[in-house]
């Protein structure tokens, strides 16, 4: 496995609003991912004289899918066959997706389990609205052990599915996500360093 050394590093920017986004832009940071739909819009609104691509990295309920799916350049949380009608019925051309994997089975954590994920992927396939491009994991809160173990996991259902992109790693676990191929790491709270 070759290391993507075309990284993207995003920026999960619910903590700054437009302003601070702004700025960030100006030292750089060209990916932004916001995680709830009304937030993106008003940043949209704000910001588009800037030329963003814009990652959506939260849970998208299905009946705001038609405000933004045809804004954004990257949706990290497939996570159900409902959101994927959705999609379907809304989006004027194939929306790049992740599938979001709950590997670390935590009940309050959205994704697709990995004992229904082969399966998932069978019925999207009908889909010609999702161009699926990879796979997306959260790590577990203060446990980096099991962090590890699963972004080692998501790796290897990369391989196994051949799909290019991995998205993991955030403020507290890029370092894991480094050693384990991911392709988009979505870092938020680290870019307060910048705006001091
Ligand atoms: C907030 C958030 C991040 C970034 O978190 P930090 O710990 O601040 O780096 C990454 N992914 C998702 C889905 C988030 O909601």
């Amino acid at each position: 496995m070759l290391f993507d050394i075309n990284a993207t590093v995003i920026c999960a920017s619910k903590y700054f609003d437009s302003n601070q986004m702004r700025t960030l832009y100006e030292k750089g940071v060209f990916h932004f991912g916001e995680n709830r739909a009304q937030d993106l819009i008003k940043k949209l609104k704000d910001l588009n004289d800037l030329n963003i691509t814009w990652h959506f990295i939260g849970h998208l309920q299905s009946n705001k899918v038609k405000d933004i799916i045809n804004q954004i350049d990257y949706l990290h949380t497939l996570d159900r066959i409902s959101l994927a009608d959705s999609i379907q019925k809304h989006a004027i051309k194939p929306i790049k997706c992740f599938i979001q994997v709950n590997l670390t089975e935590e009940d309050q954590k959205s994704g697709v389990l990995l004992s229904n994920l082969s399966q998932f992927l069978l019925e999207i396939k009908k889909y010609d609205k999702i161009e699926l491009i990879g796979f997306m994991t959260i790590g577990k809160d203060e446990d980096l052990l099991v962090t590890e173990q699963v972004f080692h996991q998501l790796d290897e259902l990369a391989t196994t599915y051949k799909l290019p992109y991995r998205s993991m790693g955030m403020t507290n676990d890029y370092e894991l996500a480094i050693k384990h191929h991911a392709t988009h790491f979505r870092i938020g709270r680290k870019f307060l360093e910048l705006l001091e």
